[in-house]
């Protein structure tokens, strides 16, 4: 946690509180997890926090712009660090294995829909889901 992260938390008027503190570093540990992956393992530092208060941190540290979730099961979303490089997701359906992926793949997609629709996609947000290579190799 670095200083100037805590001054614009304080200039924000939010406290960094050792539990937003504890939520962010599972974040970052997990790479990427749901709330209730996060819960398992910031009470492996604070056994008495529950599951509504990783909602609510979680909330907080997104309108903070210190994680960001994505949709990459069908249940609650899940949620990864900003200190971690801009990516994409590819999510396996058979494994449930995340890869990230550099944003520059999707650059020729997201310019096509910028100039034909008009529309700018999210990248952080995107996940495609298909199979990835082990669980193909293992299905021939
Ligand atoms: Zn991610
Ligand atoms: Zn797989």
């Amino acid at each position: 946690m670095t200083d100037e992260l805590a001054s614009r938390l304080h200039s924000l008027g939010y406290r960094l509180t050792p539990q937003r503190q504890l939520v962010l570093q599972a974040v970052e540990e997990l790479g990427h997890g749901t709330p209730d992956e996060i819960l398992a393992e910031v009470q492996l530092h604070a056994s008495a926090v529950n599951i509504s208060t990783i909602y609510r941190t979680l909330e907080v540290l997104e309108e903070l712009g210190l994680v960001r979730h994505a949709h990459l099961s069908d249940r609650a979303p899940t949620y990864h660090s900003v200190s971690d490089h801009d990516h994409f997701h590819l999510v396996c359906r058979n494994c449930h294995r995340v890869i990230s992926v550099a944003p520059e793949v999707v650059a020729p997609l997201a310019a096509r829909l910028r100039e034909e629709q008009a529309f700018i996609i999210d990248v952080g947000h995107l996940a495609i889901f298909g199979e990835c290579v082990e669980c193909e190799d293992q299905s021939e």
